[in-house]
């Protein structure tokens, strides 16, 4: 059967490209895909930034959609301004396709979903880099409190929090005299890596910065010394200090450890091959280059995650009361640890090997109360606009852990090219 297409327009002011000539151009398309152009829907600007009710050109089409299959646009911007737009077409039974190429909803099963999710995911964080960028610029122009999440040690307002700037304080003078990410987060109660996000914050040096570039001096108050800011950001920048660190946490690559053999029955996970850009699995001798395969996956996560369910579905559905018990308990234990050494029951050693144990556990419970505490902890504002690629590989592995398991099968013989049906992802 011929599909039957509309063609949705966008009158913009500023456009360059007038209705008559985004009509010729969205027709063309409709012409060498052989579709009928069933209906010629136009909104102009002031519509399109407003809820688009019944009597707009959308609305109109929307009711149409029963008589139409397809609607063809000069790019996602003039059709779409959010997801929800985009499932709204897709819920009433419409395809989608634009003149520049940046998605098209009418090809084979295989390829949908992994277009349309770049094309989502590339969307979004065009539209929030574009509102942010301009915000933020103004306020770093004019020294203003950086927004954003509020920063440990002080108040929105830009105001010091006194105990939460001793325990910053503390972090930076720790690091300087030598004591690792590990050992600070240890005795702080927080994770490495957040210990090492605060370290690397130059808002607590009273700096402000700008996409990572320090423009001025801030108008709240620095809780950390210029001085022993800049010593710090020496040793993190150290390489020598970087070999230091662990290799059994510290991975080289996205998916090792991490995706798993899709022809094996019992899924093991794959190994890096041989020295490093393949992955392999040590029971049938799959083997896939890593580079296409990491892009795919990274980008359908980054996609997963601007999908406006996506925090809800990353929440942990926890019972939070027993685990805070747990954590009042452990506590507890560990004070009392203490006391048994001052009164010679227990030696030293011994007590540090129970007070390590039972920091892992109070470690585990810590992250699982952040996240079900605030789900938006899984991805900071930052993170969203900067994109996952930006992450480090440690919080990549931790995404794609939560979000998705990975099976890799056989690349097909033949064929040129990488193919998206040899990753199976699978929502978790
Ligand atoms: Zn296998």
């Amino acid at each position: 059967m011929t599909k039957r297409a509309a063609l949705y327009l966008r009158q913009s002011k500023s456009d360059d490209e007038g209705i008559e000539r985004q009509t010729e151009r969205t027709s063309a398309l409709a012409t060498a895909r052989g579709w009928a152009v069933a209906g010629t829907y136009v909104d102009d600007d002031v519509t399109a930034s407003k809820p688009r009710g019944p009597k707009t050109a959308w609305g109109r089409m929307l009711a149409d959609s029963p008589e139409l299959d397809v609607v063809i646009g000069v790019d996602l911007d003039r059709v779409v301004r959010s997801t929800r737009d985009l499932n709204t077409l897709i819920d009433h039974g419409l395809s989608l396709v634009t003149l520049d190429g940046e998605i098209d909803l009418t090809t084979a099963d295989g390829e949908f979903r992994a277009s349309m999710l770049a094309a989502i995911a590339r969307f979004e964080v065009r539209r929030k880099g574009e509102r942010q960028t301009r915000a933020n610029a103004q306020r770093a122009a004019k020294g203003g409190v950086p927004k954003g999440t509020r920063l440990t040690g002080y108040t929105t307002d830009g105001a010091v929090v006194h105990d939460e700037a001793e325990t910053v304080l503390a972090l930076f003078d720790g690091f300087s005299t030598g004591l690792t990410l590990r050992t600070l987060s240890r005795d702080h109660d927080l994770t490495p890596s957040t210990v090492r996000t605060i370290l690397m914050n130059s808002r607590y040096a009273g700096r402000r910065v700008y996409k990572g570039e320090v423009v001025g001096t801030g108008e709240w108050e620095a809780i950390v010394p210029g001085e022993l800011f800049d010593s710090v950001a020496r040793r993190l920048a150290d390489p020598a200090r970087k070999t230091n660190r662990t290799g059994s946490t510290a991975r080289k690559h996205l998916g090792t450890s991490l995706f798993r053999c899709g022809e094996c029955a019992d899924r093991p996970t794959l190994r890096t091959a041989g020295s490093g850009g393949r992955y392999a699995c040590i029971q049938c001798h799959l083997v896939r280059t890593m580079a296409p395969v990491d892009d795919f996956v990274l980008r359908l996560a980054e996609a997963r995650l601007t999908q406006p369910d996506a925090l809800a579905a990353l929440t942990p559905d926890v019972d939070t009361d027993p685990l805070r018990d747990e954590h009042a308990t452990l506590t507890e234990r560990k004070a009392t640890l203490a006391g048994l050494v001052a009164d010679g029951t227990m030696t030293r050693d011994d007590v540090r090997e129970a007070v390590e144990r039972l920091n892992v556990r109070l470690a585990e419970i810590d992250r699982v109360l952040d996240s079900a505490g605030s789900p938006v902890a899984l991805l900071t504002e930052e993170e969203q606009r900067s994109g996952l690629a930006a992450l480090n590989l440690d919080r990549q592995r931790a995404l794609i852990d939560t979000l998705m398991t990975v099976d890799l099968l056989r690349a097909p013989r033949g064929r040129r090219g990488f193919d998206p049906d040899s990753v199976v992802v699978a929502w978790r």
